[in-house]
């Protein structure tokens, strides 16, 4: 731990503290809102010419808040929320200069509690991949090194928290792009119900799944942000109106008695055996800490992982199909005709996953092959949904790995889609079926880190938040910090 406990031991304990102690030496007077936005910039302009977590900088502006429950916080966005005067660019050259006309219910909420935003966080390109490596603006590095990937596609907001550039971070989960990304890096991150957070203003990838989440050092931070960002929205016609409850509040409530399901088809051959272990030891925490665990039958990942490449790829294609050109975003020099403009504007501006992907979903759209795919996989969907229904009759929330493996290498699965698919076999199902799920710190694999996945019943967010601090208070996984070359402030430093 660090041995500096107040602001005045300098930028090592502003960026280790946090999010409610930073309030109360904000709140106290003892820090202002801009020496605290001044030290995060500091971090950014040093560290992350190694890590390239941000693709955007932005001027720290006054907190509209000053008293708000985040008055004075740092933050950055995933870059697919748009923020109304700044360049919004979805990891695509497609909106490589596109500047955001208005502002994504999450800024704006994010903005109403005082929250300052100081970066767009890198991405893979329309949220398509498990590693950054889809993104037109570079790879992003893992920061507890660099040599691996920090997941994706959340990747760059993932890696700022983890390097402490920032003390949370907006995320997107289609299918596992906060909580992968959560796990390689060893921070926490949180993919709220289907619902829950609005979508209006989050670039669209896959619109029956996307989510927007958050990614912070701890589950209590985590708890504080959600609280900002979630609630009913009249401009997402599939936000819900179920109330949020005081996610805080509901931290420190006893876990004994509490049934954690254990899927055991997940503790197969396709997870790296010392991940297993690592996920098992978090496991006998619970225990230790009263949860009773119970053996759950979670057949089908394989299933779930075939139905959302084919869904996701279809709503995409169709989400996809706004860029062309005409409305915004990026042109092609000189269209001879309007087919020209089209299909150049298209060519040169997607990247090559997203192009396999609209091209996999207008397949499968296809008039003809539209009964042999895309309604199969509905089915599949359904299927996969009502197995997690039938394992929360005998279980109130669910645990087990997120990754079936730590951070890969950096160009590892760059020839293989089907192998960076994979990568996504525990995270996915709990998309099909719109649930709640977390990814919390649990240690570490050849000194990359591994995550904990917990899974709730829809709109038991609490819950999780509250399973995931009850460990957090146990063990200190989620308080390591990255030893990151040119870095003078971490005294805390790890491996
Ligand atoms: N890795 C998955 C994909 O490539 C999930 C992405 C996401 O959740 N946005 O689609």
């Amino acid at each position: 731990m660090s041995t500096n406990d107040s602001p005045q031991g300098g930028d090592a304990a502003l960026i280790n503290a946090s999010i409610a102690q930073l309030k109360d030496w904000l709140a106290a007077g003892e820090l202002s809102a801009n020496d605290l936005a001044a030290a995060f910039e500091r971090r950014i302009e040093t560290i992350d010419p190694e890590l390239n977590s941000l693709i955007s900088r932005v001027e720290a502006n006054a907190p509209a808040s000053t008293d708000g429950p985040l008055a004075g916080i740092p933050y950055a966005h995933k870059d697919i929320f748009c923020a109304k005067g700044t360049r919004t660019t979805c990891g695509s050259r497609m909106l490589g200069d596109w500047v955001a006309p208005y502002d994504s219910t999450v800024h704006e909420r994010l903005s109403q509690s005082g929250a300052v935003l100081l970066g767009k966080a890198n991405m893979d390109e329309f949220a398509m991949g498990s590693s950054n490596e889809n993104s037109h603006f570079g790879a992003v590095a893992n920061p507890w090194d660099t040599a691996a990937v920090p997941g994706g596609s959340s990747g760059g907001s993932a890696a700022a928290v983890a390097a402490r550039l920032v003390p949370f971070a907006t995320g997107t989960d289609t299918g596992g792009s906060i909580r992968q990304p959560a796990a390689f890096c060893g921070v926490t991150g949180i993919k709220p119900t289907y619902g829950r957070v609005s979508r209006y203003g989050m670039i669209a990838y896959a619109s029956s799944f996307d989510q927007g989440g958050v990614i912070a050092k701890s589950a209590a931070d985590c708890a504080l942000v959600l609280g900002e960002m979630a609630g009913f929205d009249p401009k997402d016609s599939t936000s819900s109106d179920e109330a949020v409850p005081d996610y805080v509040a509901g931290l420190d409530g006893s876990i004994e008695g509490l049934r954690v399901g254990i899927p055991k088809q997940w503790f197969s051959d396709a997870l790296d055996p010392a991940v297993g272990d690592a996920v098992t030891a978090a496991i006998d925490e619970l225990r230790a800490a009263g949860a009773r665990m119970v053996e759950i039958d979670l057949p089908d990942a394989d299933i779930a992982l075939a139905a959302y490449y084919l869904l996701a790829p279809a709503e995409a294609s169709s989400n996809l199909s706004r860029f062309d050109g005409v409305r915004f975003g990026y042109r092609c020099e000189d269209p001879k005709d309007l087919q020209d403009l089209y299909e150049r504007t298209r060519s040169e501006g997607f990247g090559s996953e997203v192009k396999r992907r609209i091209l996999v979903g207008t397949y499968a759209l296809s008039a003809g092959y539209y009964d042999a795919f895309y309604r199969r996989a509905q089915k599949a969907r359904r299927l996969v949904t009502e197995h997690f229904q039938r394992a929360f009759d005998q279980c109130d929330l669910i645990a087990g790995p997120v990754t079936p493996t730590p951070a890969f290498d950096r160009g590892a699965h760059s020839d293989d889609p089907a192998k960076m698919y994979l990568e996504d076999i525990f995270t996915i199902p709990v998309n099909l079926a719109g649930l709640p799920g977390m990814s919390v710190p649990a240690g570490f694999v050849n000194g990359r880190p591994v995550g904990l996945q917990l899974i709730g019943r829809h709109f038991d967010e609490g819950r999780l938040l509250n399973v995931a601090h009850q460990y957090q208070q146990r063990v200190d996984w989620h308080e390591r910090m990255p030893s990151i070359a040119g870095d003078s402030a971490n005294d805390n430093r790890e491996g």
